[in-house]
C-alpha cells in the first residue's frame, strides 16, 4: 500500500481500479531498412490494427458521445484509407529504403502543413484529422498503442499526467469514479469541471502515473487530498465508511435545498452556480442555484472540431435561460487562451499564455466570432433574465470597446425586426488587477462586477495558477487581495451597483464569513458547494461578520487571516 499526498480538487471518496490515461512516447528514430517488403508488411499490419482500433472506439463512443461526436471516427477511418496517404509512405519506403514509422511520419507532416497553410475552415480540420489518424498509427508502428478513454467499459479511477478540459468533458461520468494527475491546482479548469461533473479529483500528485499501473486498486479521498495506492482490507474498509458518511452528509445537506441564504440578523445574499453548459443545469436545481452566476462558454466551443453556428448557440442560451425561469444568468463571453484551447482557433504559441492573447483580447483579433456570439446572446436574451459579462477586461477602453459591439449587434438586429431585452445587464469580470484598483472608475459604466479570483489571484501574485510549484501563492486569505476585493465591492455600492464572485473562493467555507462581512451580493460556485456555503451563511450574523472583516483587511499575511475566521467557524 502506497498513499500519494496532493491537492483536493473535487470533494468526494471514490474505490475502483486505477486507468492511466498517459500519452506513450512516440518518438521516431530514422533509420534504413533492407527488406522493404516486409517493411510494408508491416505498415500494412499497423493500418489494419488502426482501422480496428477505430472502429473499436467508435462502437464504444456511440453509446456515450452524441452521433455527430461519435462521427468523428467515421472521418478517421476514411482518413486512414486515404489511397493517397498509403502510396506516398510506401514510395518512401521504397525509393528511401526509410523505416515505415519515420516515412508515415514524414508524409503525415507534409500534407499536415499542405492543409493547415490553405486556411480555409475545411481544410484545417482535415489537418486536425490526418494528425489524430497518425498519431495512432504511428502508436501502433511503435507498439505503442494509444489509451483511449472512450473504450473505458467499467468503473475506474483516471491517472494522468494533466486532464485537459476537453479531455475531462469526455469523461464518462458514470463509470469514471474519480481522477488523480500529477499536476494542475485547485483552480486549474480540470479541476473546476471534476467539481461540476461531481467527479472526485485529486491533482499536483507529482508522479503518480509512476506510481500507479493500470488495474491497482486505489482509493481516492478528493476532501483530503490523498490517494492511497492497492489498499489493504481495512483501509478500503475504512474509506468505504468515509464514503458512507459523505454521501449521507450530502443527504443531510439536500434540506435546504428550498431555503433562502439568510443570515442570522437578517440579510440576504445570493447563492449561484457557475456552469459549463446545458447539461449542468440539473446539478444547478438539484443543488438550490439561485441562479447562474457564471456560464463557462467557452466549452460550447470544445465540442466539436467547428466554430458553434448563432443558431447553435442561441439554442443553447434559451434552453438555460428558460431552465432558470426568470432567476439571473451571467453568461460570460468567449474565454479561449491560457489553458483552454479549441480546435477550431489556432491560438499563437506564446512564452507565456496566460498573460497573452486570451478572452476578449482574442475577441477583438477575431471579431466575427465575437459578434457571432453577442447577436446570439441578445437573440436570446428575451427568454429570461440573461446578463452578459467581459472577461479578462484591463482598461475602461477594452469595456468600452466590447459594448460598442454588443450596441451595434443589437441595432442591427432591432434594424432586421429581431427582439431584444431592454433589461440587458452587462457587466466585467475582475480578474485583472488593473482593473480591481481602478474599480470606482468602471463601476460608473457597468452594471455589475464579478470578481474572478482565479486569475485575479494568480495575477496578483504573479503565480501561474496550473504550476504546482507555486501553489502555495494562491491566497485568496491574504489581506492583499481581501484589500482588492473591498475597494470593488465598495465601488460598485457607492454607484448603485452589485457585485458577485465567480473565482473558487467564493465557494470555499473559509471564504464564507469574509466575503459576507464585505458586502458581497452575489456569490457564484460549483453547485456542489452552495448547499454547505447556505448552511454556514445561515448561521452567520452579518454585523459580526463586518466586524471580522474589518479586523482581516488589517492583518499583516493569510496565516493570520485563516486563525481569525477559523475561531468563528469552527
Ligand atoms: C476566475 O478567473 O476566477 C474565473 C472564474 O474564470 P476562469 O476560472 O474561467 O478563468
Ligand atoms: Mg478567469
Amino acid at each position: 500500500m502506497t498513499m500519494i499526498k496532493g491537492i483536493a480538487a473535487s470533494n468526494g471518496i471514490a474505490i475502483a481500479k486505477a486507468y492511466k490515461l498517459v500519452m506513450p512516447d512516440l518518438t521516431v528514430d530514422k533509420t534504413t531498412v533492407e527488406d522493404v517488403e516486409k517493411e510494408i508488411e508491416v505498415y500494412e499490419d499497423a493500418m489494419s490494427q488502426t482501422a480496428k482500433d477505430l472502429e473499436t472506439i467508435k462502437e464504444a463512443a456511440s453509446k456515450n458521445l452524441s452521433a455527430e461526436e461519435a462521427a468523428v471516427f467515421d472521418a478517421h477511418a476514411l482518413v486512414l484509407s486515404d489511397p493517397e496517404l498509403k502510396s506516398q509512405v510506401e514510395d518512401k519506403i521504397k525509393n528511401e529504403k526509410l523505416n515505415a514509422a519515420a516515412a508515415l511520419e514524414e508524409v503525415s507532416t507534409m500534407f499536415v502543413s499542405m492543409f493547415e497553410a490553405m486556411g480555409d475552415e475545411y481544410f484545417r480540420e482535415r489537418a486536425a484529422d490526418i494528425k489524430d489518424v497518425s498519431r495512432r498509427l504511428l502508436a501502433n508502428l511503435l507498439g505503442k498503442p494509444l489509451p483511449n478513454p472512450a473504450l473505458i467499459d467499467e468503473e475506474v479511477i483516471v491517472i494522468a499526467d494533466d486532464l485537459t478540459p476537453s479531455d475531462t468533458a469526455q469523461l464518462n461520468k458514470n463509470l469514471v469514479r474519480g481522477f488523480a494527475t500529477n499536476i494542475g491546482g485547485r483552480t486549474s479548469h480540470s479541476a473546476i469541471m471534476a467539481r461540476s461533473l461531481e467527479i472526485p479529483a485529486v491533482v499536483a500528485c507529482k508522479t503518480i502515473t509512476e506510481e500507479v499501473k493500470s488495474g491497482d486498486m486505489i482509493a481516492l479521498d478528493g476532501i483530503a487530498g490523498v490517494v492511497m495506492v492497492n489498499p489493504d482490507e481495512a483501509t478500503i474498509q475504512e474509506y468505504v465508511t468515509k464514503r458512507d458518511e459523505y454521501i449521507a452528509y450530502r443527504e443531510e445537506l439536500k434540506k435546504l435545498v428550498n431555503e433562502k441564504t439568510v443570515t442570522t440578523d437578517g440579510h440576504h445574499v445570493e447563492l449561484v452556480a457557475n456552469i459549463g453548459g446545458a447539461n449542468d443545469l440539473a446539478g444547478v436545481k438539484d443543488n438550490g442555484g439561485e441562479g447562474v452566476g457564471l456560464f463557462r462558454t467557452e466549452f460550447l466551443y470544445m465540442e466539436s472540431a467547428d466554430l458553434p453556428s448563432e443558431d447553435k448557440q442561441y439554442e443553447v442560451y434559451k434552453e438555460v435561460l428558460e431552465s432558470m425561469q426568470g432567476k439571473p444568468v451571467v453568461v460570460r463571453t468567449l474565454d479561449i487562451g491560457g489553458d483552454k484551447e479549441i480546435e477550431a482557433i489556432d491560438l499563437p504559441k506564446e512564452m507565456n499564455p496566460f498573460l497573452g492573447v486570451r478572452a476578449v483580447r482574442l475577441c477583438f483579433q477575431r471579431e466575427d466570432i465575437f459578434r457571432t456570439q453577442l447577436r446570439a446572446l441578445l437573440r436570446a436574451s428575451v427568454h429570461g433574465d440573461l446578463r452578459v459579462m467581459f472577461p479578462m477586461i484591463a482598461t475602461l477602453g477594452e469595456f468600452r470597446k466590447a459594448k460598442g459591439i454588443l450596441l451595434e449587434e443589437k441595432e442591427k438586429l432591432l434594424a432586421e425586426g429581431v427582439e431584444v431585452s431592454d433589461a440587458l445587464q452587462v457587466g466585467i469580470m475582475i480578474e485583472i488587477p488593473a482593473a480591481a484598483v481602478l474599480a470606482d472608475q468602471f463601476a460608473k459604466e457597468v452594471d455589475f462586477f464579478s470578481i474572478g479570483t482565479n486569475d485575479l489571484i494568480q495575477y496578483t501574485f504573479a503565480a501561474d495558477r496550473m504550476s504546482s510549484g507555486v501553489s502555495y501563492l494562491y491566497q485568496p486569505y491574504n489581506p492583499s487581495i481581501l484589500r482588492l476585493i473591498k475597494h470593488v465591492i465598495d465601488s460598485a455600492h457607492k454607484e448603485g451597483k452589485w457585485t458577485g464572485m465567480c473565482g473558487e473562493m467564493a465557494g470555499e467555507s473559509l471564504a464564507a464569513p469574509l466575503l459576507l462581512g464585505l458586502g458581497l451580493d452575489e456569490f457564484s460556485m460549483s453547485a456542489t458547494s452552495v448547499l454547505s456555503q447556505r448552511k454556514l451563511i445561515r448561521s452567520l450574523s452579518k454585523a459580526e461578520m463586518e466586524e471580522l472583516a474589518n479586523k482581516a483587511i488589517n492583518c499583516s499575511t493569510m496565516e493570520e487571516v485563516v486563525a481569525l475566521v477559523e475561531a468563528v467557524i469552527k
